[in-house]
């Protein structure tokens, strides 16, 4: 979903050129599906290759992605989660910080419900941190109206800057993960919150769902996987700190 474009005043509506100008977009909800039925595994000579990634945001052919040479900072909010959902998050969070060479900082708890109106509408000048909590599709909006099966949803929101000269550089600025307090899931393993928080952090780090059914990132989460798989960590690396820094000309 796209969003209004917001256009900078910069005072040069008298130039011949297009002006500079800022770029957003809000990212579809990206969630995870639990199996309803075990899924069939795949025959591994299959003719078409199935994708092991895929992003969820392109500019101009680049992926859409933080800057990994700044802090991401985060805060949870597990008032309403199960015991011990504090430490799978953190651990979760740890995960994909070694995966794809980020430094994250905790900011400890938040109230906050985890939904879209915690995500700013303009490029904030200091990133809010990333908030990973329980919440159901009472508080949050990113879990109304979904079917029962889905677990969890994550909103990210990149802002950037069009030189109107045909360069355009954009990077995630903030985002937001709703997990499902009404589903009953062990904390760790297979089909577990750990394996749902990775999956959400995948997302929040870029990453769309790929259409190889057993990566952690597929739409269903896989049977019987707890971490995220070799295409996933391909993946992450492309929109980590081995991808080089993330910089917005004129932001
Ligand atoms: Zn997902």
């Amino acid at each position: 979903m796209l969003i209004a474009a917001a256009t900078a005043a910069l005072g040069l509506s008298a130039l011949a050129a297009p002006a500079p100008h800022a770029i957003a977009q809000l990212s579809e909800a990206d969630g995870i599906t639990l199996a309803a039925t075990p899924t069939p595994t795949p025959a591994r000579a299959a003719a078409t290759k199935a994708s092991s990634y895929r992003f969820s945001s392109l500019l101009d052919g680049q992926p859409v992605r933080w800057n990994p040479c700044a802090p991401l900072h985060w805060r949870s909010n597990t008032a309403r989660g199960p015991a011990g959902g504090l430490a799978v998050l953190k651990e979760s969070v740890a995960r994909i910080g070694q995966l794809t060479g980020t430094t994250w900082v905790y900011d400890g708890t938040s109230t906050a419900a985890p939904n879209t109106a915690y995500l700013p509408t303009t490029a904030p000048t200091v990133d809010k941190p990333v908030l990973l909590g329980w919440t159901d599709a009472t508080s949050s909006d990113l879990l109304r109206g979904r079917p029962q099966q889905v677990l969890a949803m994550t909103r990210t929101v990149w802002f950037g800057m069009d030189d109107g000269a045909g360069h355009r550089a954009a990077a995630i600025r903030a985002a937001v993960v709703a997990l499902d307090r009404t589903d009953k899931l062990p904390l760790r393993g297979a089909t577990s919150w750990s394996a749902t928080t990775l999956h959400e952090l995948g997302h929040v780090m870029g990453l769309d769902h790929p259409s190889d059914a057993q990566q952690l990132m597929a739409a269903t989460l896989p049977r019987g996987v707890s971490d995220l798989q070799a295409g996933d960590r391909t993946g992450l690396t492309k929109l980590g700190r081995a991808a080089g820094c993330v910089v917005i000309p004129g932001a």
